[in-house]
């Protein structure tokens, strides 16, 4: 098999470092792509110290000329990518008669927009390749949550948008697939505990209490998932939504 080449967003840390560090284990080269360059060298670092293949890449997802460039450049210095993870995301929690426009628009933007631009520019590769692997984040908020309208509609249009791919791509032995995670130990919920309040630790033993399986989710709890979903193995399944959640739902 000729290397396959991988493209992780908002892969600078937390579940996108771990998808980008899991799938260059499992052989492919992967361009780590996040808002700052600078931001991606850690990630990168790691990956060829385990002597993986991997590049950082600067980009602001919801930006259509700046996610053309991440791809080009994906193309000339990995490969041309058959395998995208939609990971990059931010929250912006309110209730809804306190939540602004640009809180809105800002979430929508990033998680709906970036999978959106990001897909559509991988796409012509997986199509000429004749196979492909498309993972789009979403979350047990698809669900609903209080004072996450913004991202619980985002994490939503995700599942709406995996399952159009799946239909639309599949002929060409292109998947796209969902997973959808519950609450994971990352910056962005420790950004979420000291919102509230809280030291990271003590609210991560709150949430541990509400999960059937008794603890939190980690990165890699997330990666194992995607490194399935990327897999030769996994051609078969597409159009899904797998909840990560150490339950039916968190
Ligand atoms: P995180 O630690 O906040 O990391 C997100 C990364 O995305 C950051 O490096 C961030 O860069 C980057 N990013 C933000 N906006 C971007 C943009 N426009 N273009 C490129 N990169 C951008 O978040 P996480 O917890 O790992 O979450 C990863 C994904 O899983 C998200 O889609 C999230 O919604 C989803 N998720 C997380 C949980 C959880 O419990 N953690 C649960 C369900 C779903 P900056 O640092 O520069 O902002």
């Amino acid at each position: 098999m000729t290397e396959r080449t991988a493209i992780v967003t908002g892969a600078a840390r937390g579940i996108g470092a771990a998808v980008a560090a899991r799938l260059a284990a499992d052989g492919y080269a992967v361009a780590v792509v996040d808002l700052d360059e600078g931001s991606t060298s850690a990630t990168v670092e790691a990956i060829r110290a385990a002597d993986g293949r991997a590049v950082g890449i600067g980009a602001d997802v919801a930006d259509e000329q700046q996610v053309a460039a991440a791809v080009q450049r994906t193309v000339d210095e990995l490969g041309a990518p058959t395998i995208l993870v939609n990971n990059a995301g931010i929250l912006r929690d309110n209730l809804l008669f306190k939540m602004s426009v640009d809180d809105w628009d800002a979430v929508l933007n990033v998680h709906l927009r970036g999978a959106f631009l990001m897909s559509r520019a991988v796409q012509t590769h997986q199509v000429a390749a004749e196979w492909g692997r498309i993972v789009n984040l979403s979350s047990t908020s698809a669900l609903g949550n209080r004072g996450q309208a913004n991202y619980a509609a985002a994490k939503a249009g995700m599942q709406g948008f995996t399952k159009t791919l799946a239909i639309e791509l599949g002929r060409y032995n292109v998947t796209a697939n969902a997973i959808a995670p519950g609450f994971i130990e990352t910056e962005m919920t420790a950004a979420t505990a000291r919102r509230v309040g809280l030291e990271p630790e003590e609210f991560f033993a709150l949430a541990a209490k509400e999960i059937p399986v008794g603890r939190t989710g980690t990165p890699a709890d997330i990666a194992a998932a995607a490194s399935f979903f990327c897999s030769e193995e996994a051609g078969f399944v597409s159009g899904q939504v797998l909840y990560v959640a150490g339950g039916p739902r968190a």
